[in-house]
């Protein structure tokens, strides 16, 4: 049979990895092993439920076979083996999903640490660091003819027709020459093997013989103690299974054992997004296990949707075992297991925020944003599930804060919490109301993510704290009398008032006075449900609106004025004097109030028109 290549990308890949990138050579036999371990977890699973298979628990095993004549390893496994076809797109396509291109530019980096590569599961191709040749012969299950893959790298593979007398799968390498650096040898030695086994394969449930012994512990890494696995050595099997660069913020043992069901997990809190997070190709869940077998690798019952970074394993004896993966859904003990985690993960996300705060602020800056997507899923539903987890920047401690902790903190007298929404927190601090709210002593949380607004107005209030935004019409802050001073002057200007209403021609509800304007002549503020920061959002969103829905998203906009400013005394004047001068006047403020809160002129070269009649 004439020889395959593999598919470009992957023979460059491999190029790279090879001869060039990586440094951990022996890292080989723990991706072998890990692949012999998912092909008997199939099998296992597929006995449960098939009687065809004929095998029971105990005869599953891994064995790894030595030949130092030829300088040849072997690790052959009973697990559920491949076909002909399966040989061909599962070893002769590397890195099959769209995580290629990030490899790559991964790899295109100068400053890249060696190691990253290893994270990423190149898996099997790993043989090749230590073999200069790899030859699988594989029998599937429910076959029965065996197949052979054979490489000698990048060059391409050849399958050819082989013998195996039972279902499985073996790969044996063929060893390079020693080099200076590198001593090839130690890998057909037993005694190192075994130590390789139990340095990086340890945990694995199935028996792995090196020889005649079998050199790993078996205890899944989740049914040991802290003493017996401390948290670094978690970490590790972390990093390893989900392919993480990073160790996680925090690993969450569980161990639960009630009456009605019992159960044991181990929950990693990842500490940096993965890559393909806010793709389809994120498959969000647990790896379910009863009593040690795999059921399900993604289990996203598991897990609330919003807490869908969260990774880790379930073990529970009480899960029936032949029950259908469909069916899993529907499962009551699954149910109450999920629940159970959800109320741990909050609990340990509380306790990092209050206890290791660095750590929360590691994880918040990475997931913050889906905590946030949590408050505004399904109508805000889980909203208050969510809600204390939340972080906003506080103007006046400069970093994050919780809703709670602003409440704690908020001065007597104070009725709201006040944000200010806008994409810096340059045009936030220089807007006349943000320097107003906060001259009363009141911190103000300042909002720069688009989502930021939504979630506020989807929380509406935090506890009998209204979140008020600080370009609401009613800030609230003023005392009674200063009101009654208001009320009057307002009454006084009435005329004024109107004509500005009128002068804008519909642009505006209101035209009103106000005190929270300091030196500033005037500024737009919204009246009702829609804020200016949500229209601006809907108006920079990429889904094109139509027209009634556009209508319904447009802020109520209200022209607030400083009776104070000498602007405003312009302005009466040229009300009484000359009608038209005074409806420029208007038009230029309006236009003017719209650029400072960070809008985009309605009518550009009207306005530039007008400043220049005006000079
Ligand atoms: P990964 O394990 O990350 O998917 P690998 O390159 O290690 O990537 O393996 C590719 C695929 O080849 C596996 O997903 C599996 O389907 C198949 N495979 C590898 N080794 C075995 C084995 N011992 N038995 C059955 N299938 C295997």
């Amino acid at each position: 049979m004439a020889k395959k290549e593999f598919q470009a990308e992957s023979k460059r890949l491999l190029d790279l990895f090879i001869n060039s990138i990586y440094t951990n050579k022996e890292s080989f036999l723990r991706e072998v092993i890990s692949n012999s371990t998912d092909a008997i977890d199939k099998l296992c699973y597929k006995a449960l439920t098939d009687e065809s298979v004929e095998m029971s628990r105990d005869d599953f095993k891994i064995s790894i076979a030595t030949d130092p004549k030829a300088r040849t390893l072997t690790i052959s496994d009973n697990g559920i083996g491949m076909t002909k076809e399966e040989l061909e797109t599962n070893l002769g396509t590397i890195a099959k999903s769209g995580s290629l291109s990030f490899k790559r530019n991964l790899m295109e980096q100068e400053d890249i640490e060696p190691d990253i590569i290893g994270q990423f599961g190149v898996g099997f191709y790993s043989c090749f660091l230590v073999g200069k040749r790899v030859t699988v012969v594989s029998r599937a299950f429910g076959s029965d003819e065996a197949w052979q893959w054979q490489s000698e790298g990048a060059d391409g593979f050849e399958i050819t027709p082989a013998e195996r007398a039972e279902v499985g799968t073996d790969v044996t390498i063929d060893l390079r020459d020693n080099t200076d650096d590198e001593n090839y040898d130690r890998y057909y030695q037993e005694a190192i093997l075994k130590l390789l086994v139990r340095k990086y394969s340890d945990y694995i449930r199935w028996p792995i013989y090196v020889g005649e012994y079998v050199s790993n512990s078996r205890i899944p890494i989740w049914q040991r103690t802290k003493q017996e696995m401390p948290d670094e050595d978690c970490y590790a099997y972390y990093r390893d299974v989900w392919h993480d660069t990073k160790d996680p913020v925090s690993v969450l043992r569980v161990d639960a054992e009630g009456s009605s069901f019992s159960f044991r997990a181990m929950l990693f809190i990842p500490s940096q997004v993965p890559y393909e997070f806010y793709t389809p190709a994120y498959k969000p869940g647990l790896r379910l296990y009863s009593s040690g077998v795999l059921i399900k690798e993604d289990c996203a019952e598991l897990i609330p949707d919003y807490f869908r970074f969260v990774r880790g394993v379930v073990d529970s004896p009480d899960l029936s075992l032949n029950i259908s993966r469909e069916a899993l859904q529907h499962d009551r003990q699954l149910k109450l297991i999920a629940s159970s985690l959800e109320k741990k993960i909050k609990a340990e996300l509380t306790r990092l925020m209050n206890r290791e705060p660095e750590k929360y602020d590691t994880f918040y800056k990475a997931f913050g944003r889906q905590l946030k997507y949590g408050v505004m899923a399904n109508y805000g539903i889980n909203k208050d599930k969510v809600k204390d987890l939340l972080m906003f920047y506080s103007h006046n401690q400069n970093k994050n804060i919780t809703l709670e902790q602003y409440v704690a903190d908020m001065k007597e007298g104070q009725k709201h919490i006040y944000y200010v929404s806008a994409d810096s927190l340059a045009v936030i601090n220089g807007l006349p109301q943000t320097k107003y709210v906060l001259s009363h002593g009141y911190d103000v949380l300042c909002l720069t993510e688009s989502v930021d607004e939504f979630v506020i107005s989807m929380l509406g209030k935090f506890g009998d704290r209204e979140l008020r935004s600080v370009n609401n019409g009613e800030l609230d802050i003023e005392s009674k009398e200063e009101k009654e001073e208001l009320e009057q002057l307002s009454e006084k200007n009435e005329g004024v008032l109107n004509f500005v209403k009128e002068a804008l021609n519909g642009k505006i509800v209101e035209a009103r006075l106000s005190r929270k304007l300091e030196g500033s002549p005037c500024c737009i503020s919204a009246r009702g449900p829609v804020s200016l920061e949500m229209e601006r959002h809907f108006a920079a969103s990429l889904t094109p609106l139509n027209e009634e829905e556009v209508g319904r998203i447009r802020a109520e906009r209200v022209l607030e004025f400083n009776p104070d400013h000498p602007v405003f005394g312009k302005l009466c004047v040229a009300t009484v004097n000359d009608k038209e001068l005074a409806e420029k006047y208007c038009k230029i403020l309006y236009g003017g109030a719209l650029v400072e809160a960070g809008f985009q002129l309605e009518d550009p070269s009207e306005f530039m028109k007008l400043v220049c009649e005006l000079m």
